[in-house]
């Protein structure tokens, strides 16, 4: 077994609050108590050290995809997002062809049984033409529970989200299906009114996919689904932000009604994201990458994101100026509540999985460790 390492001298940033000068202590793969003396120290002095970022919703990054590769571009796209600080991630399919989503969710579980990725979320088929986003019309359909069943079963107890608008026909009674199996329900790519959305809500579901994107806008008259999703304690909010998908009053606004314990940053990234513009496909459909945003060819609807979780931390310090403790619990501590696994993993505690990164004064990423090992060594000495 490694040697303990003692990671000394950086502002740490604990459940309980930041603190200076602080210790974490890595004995094997997770975060020990007490050191022996023949540990290792390294020193961190002028860096931030934080929880490993947990993405819930994410696509692909490096060139590969999660919602239509194999299981080695799965592995290189969950590579590629680890070395900007996701320890953890959810790989999410995209609406296809219902055989196909059931064949390629069970490529998903196995990686999930061996701890590649932390489950599957489904976004799509059961969504809205009106908004459906980078998402392929001719493929959508009214959530039927006998289908959502179908797709549940094909990952073998790995799903983890799906994604629906619960506006349609079968949708109530597909998130009761969701919830009845421990399977997060999703509201969004939705055309839902406010009051369809508290039913949503109240059937059971507690994330908002996108929050403001690929939903209607929050009007005097017609608060829509915006309004209903940040006001009920019981939701989770996801936000993009990339400075693209959302302006940062919009950002700001999410965080002042949910509160920081209910927003969820999220990539919804694609293939691009860490590799560079082009062209790619997101599922079946065309997209083309321009100064890092995504488009679809026809139509130009934006297609999921190139966003990083480290850009998305940064930005939200230092564009948006959230206090770091905030924007920790938004890529950390509020995703791994909602997966049910902050026993093990979102916060930096004795016991919990040695998951955690290291960032410079300015927050840039300088080092990741996942499950005690360095994926980037921030080589400080
Ligand atoms: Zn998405």
């Amino acid at each position: 077994m490694a040697p303990t390492k003692v990671l000394t001298g950086a502002r740490v940033v604990l459940p309980t609050g930041t603190v200076d000068d602080g210790r974490v202590i890595v004995e094997g793969t997770r975060i020990a108590a007490t050191a022996p003396d023949d540990a290792e120290t390294a020193d961190l002095s002028g860096h931030w050290l934080v929880p490993g970022f947990v993405d819930i919703h994410n696509h692909g990054g490096g060139g590969a995809s999660f919602a239509g590769g194999t299981a080695e571009d799965v592995l290189k796209g969950v590579h590629a997002h680890r070395v900007h600080g996701t320890t953890t991630v959810v790989a999410s399919a995209v609406t296809g062809d219902l055989d196909f989503l059931a064949r390629h969710a069970g490529m998903l579980a196995e990686l999930a049984q061996q701890g590649d990725i932390a489950g599957i979320h489904f976004e799509g088929p059961f969504i809205s033409p009106c908004r459906k986003g980078a998402h392929d019309e001719q493929l959508l359909r009214d959530p039927d529970p006998a289908e959502v069943r179908k797709l549940l079963d094909a990952a073998h107890g790995q799903a983890r989200m799906m994604t629906l608008a619960t506006e349609l026909p079968g949708g109530l009674d597909s998130v009761r299906l969701l919830v009845e199996h421990g399977v997060i329900a999703a509201v969004g790519h939705t055309d839902a009114t406010y009051e369809q959305t508290v039913a949503a809500i109240d059937a059971g579901a507690t994330v908002a996919t996108h929050l403001f994107n690929a939903m209607p806008p929050l009007g005097h008259r017609a608060p829509g689904p915006i309004t209903a999703l940040l006001e009920d304690e019981r939701v989770t909010v996801e936000l993009i932000n990339d400075g693209t998908h959302l302006h940062p009053a919009a950002l700001q606004l999410a965080f002042h009604h949910a509160g920081a314990e209910r927003v969820a940053f999220i990539t919804d990234a694609m293939d691009a994201a860490g590799f560079g513009d082009g062209r790619y496909m997101l599922g079946p459909m065309e997209v083309e990458v321009a100064d890092g945003v995504a488009r679809l060819v026809e139509g130009g609807s934006i297609a999921g994101s190139t966003l990083t979780l480290d850009r998305a931390f940064k930005r939200a310090v230092t564009v948006d100026g959230l206090p770091v403790e905030d924007v920790v619990a938004a890529v950390s501590a509020n995703p791994a509540r909602l997966l049910g696994l902050d026993d093990r993993i979102g916060s930096l505690e004795p016991g919990k999985d040695a998951d955690l990164v290291v960032l410079d004064a300015g927050f840039d990423l300088v080092g990741v460790m996942r499950r005690g090992e360095w994926v980037v060594d921030p080589q400080l000495g």
